[in-house]
């Protein structure tokens, strides 16, 4: 006869996240926590964290960024409503695009797959000009696979590290 096996199918995702108000640093590490602590979700890597200068609005203060590894057995959109449910445990509030946040976090990808839908696009759309994903993510992982473009490697030669700092 033959064996019963339930077939788990474990998908590696990365995670990027971001913090400019009421102690990034803090807030940011207790996400990694809340990350890790995940249904469905095991064996979170992360990198550094980092110091970055603003994106979009000026005058905002550092961001402190990291990029985070996990494997889930969610779906895109079901790891998308647990990083904006982590976000609203941040207090996280939309008053502006790319303005001041307690916390966002950004799936930049999710194992090999495209997608494109209304709330979720993955390769996340600017996972390949900005320098505080591209250069944490190397940190973890030189080799990852970003779907339908050129290599990592490639990418960090066409983006200038600027003035991101490692902390
Ligand atoms: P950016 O996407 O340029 O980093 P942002 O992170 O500031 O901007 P948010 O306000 O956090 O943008 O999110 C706006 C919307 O983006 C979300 O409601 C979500 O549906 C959508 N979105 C699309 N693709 C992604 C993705 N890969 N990760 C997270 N959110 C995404
Ligand atoms: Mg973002
Ligand atoms: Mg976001």
């Amino acid at each position: 006869m033959a064996e019963l096996s339930h077939k788990t199918n474990w998908i590696r995702c990365y995670i990027g996240l971001g913090s400019n108000l009421e102690h990034p640093v803090t807030q940011v590490s207790r996400a990694l926590l809340e990350l890790e602590r995940l249904d469905c979700c095991r064996g979170l890597i992360h990198s550094s964290l980092y110091r970055s200068d603003p994106v979009g609005p000026v005058g905002q203060p550092d961001y402190i960024n990291a990029v985070a590894s996990l494997e889930t057995t969610l779906t895109p959109l079901q790891l998308l409503d647990a990083l904006q449910a982590i976000e609203q445990l941040h207090q996280r509030v939309r008053i502006q695009h790319w303005g001041p946040r307690t916390l966002d976090l950004d799936l930049l990808l999710y194992g090999d797959e495209q997608i494109n839908n209304e709330r979720l696009t993955v390769p996340h759309a600017f996972i390949q000009a900005r320098n505080f994903v591209l250069y944490p993510l190397a940190e973890i992982d030189p080799d990852v696979y970003i779907p339908n473009q050129i290599s990592l490697a490639d990418c960090l030669k066409n983006c200038d590290k600027g003035s991101l700092e490692l902390i």
